[in-house]
């Protein structure tokens, strides 16, 4: 059976409760579409937890801050389509953004927590746009579980709160960050790597592991961070945001390792911006 697309809230509320009358669960697997191995990996393990698999696909103008961003961020919705449907997904759901921001739309939902420090820092209201149309999809699927990755993770963070505050009844999955063959988190924004920045790319993930393995050695956390970002950052290709050891359900910034570490950076490559995280 071939995947079925709905693109209206209506739609998508019909199949809603028409599933709950019939007792199945839902799974729902938000993404901006341009897919890749780490999307899949999180329609793979919705199929495990659920009856019925939704990906929504929706490039969510409230979350980009710079418009160049979303003009060219990388999305061809028949490739998307046809890759859902072959992961084994039930229904792809692309509403249009007139869809899901009527022109009287006026709500804003924030989440005050795991705001102000990394990302948050550099991409002001990014976080506010990715609560707000997590919401609506949540409201919209009406879905018992919700599939998100280990590499966004302060987006995690911020859906897992913003889940408990309001008290919504749906279960946040995590899953694991899908990697490259040379360590580059997969990413859709990776598309728009010139050939020798591709090559480049893993460098910042290499970084990464140096560090970790430096402070496992006993380096200070700050003396292995500015140490190897001093590296990555001498030959003029990277520029480096941030590259912080956070640590514990609060992300508090670490000068000593402590429990639930993990070193999280962002670093801009031609043009491009990259993030990633590891466990410490
Ligand atoms: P995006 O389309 O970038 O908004 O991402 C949609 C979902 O896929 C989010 O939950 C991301 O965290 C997740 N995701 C993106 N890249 C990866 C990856 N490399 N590995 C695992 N999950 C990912």
């Amino acid at each position: 059976m071939s995947v079925e697309i709905i693109r209206d809230v209506t739609g998508i509320r019909a199949r809603a409760t028409e599933l709950k009358k019939n007792n199945k669960t839902v799974c729902l697997v938000p993404t901006m579409g341009g897919l890749h191995a780490g999307h899949l990996s999180l329609i793979a393990k919705a199929r495990e937890v659920a009856d019925h698999v939704v990906v929504s696909i929706f490039v969510n103008p409230k979350q980009f801050n710079n418009p160049d961003d979303l003009k060219t961020y990388p999305s061809d919705e028949e490739d998307d389509v046809k890759s859902i449907e072959k992961e084994g997904a039930d229904v792809v759901f692309i509403p249009s953004v007139e869809e899901m921001y009527p022109q009287e739309f006026a709500t804003d939902v924030k989440v005050t927590a795991g705001i102000d420090i990394l990302c948050d820092a550099h991409r002001p209201g990014h976080f506010g746009g990715v609560a707000t149309v997590v919401t609506k999809l949540f409201l919209q699927v009406g879905a018992d579980y919700a599939c998100f990755g280990e590499k966004d993770y302060q987006q995690l963070f911020i859906i897992e709160r913003l889940v408990d505050d309001l008290n919504i009844p749906i279960k946040i999955i995590p899953a694991p960050t899908v990697r490259e063959k040379d360590g580059l988190a997969m990413s859709s924004r990776n598309a728009r790597l010139k050939k020798a920045d591709r090559k480049l790319a893993p460098k910042l993930h290499k970084t990464m592991q140096k560090i970790k393995e430096d402070i496992h050695n006993g380096v200070d956390i700050e003396t292995a961070c500015a140490a190897n970002q001093q590296k990555l950052e001498s030959t003029g290709d990277f520029k480096v945001e941030y590259l912080e050891v956070r640590c514990g359900k609060k992300m508090v910034l670490m000068k000593e390792l402590g429990s639930e570490c993990r070193l999280f950076a962002a670093a801009w490559l031609g043009g491009v911006r990259l993030i990633d995280n590891i466990k410490l």
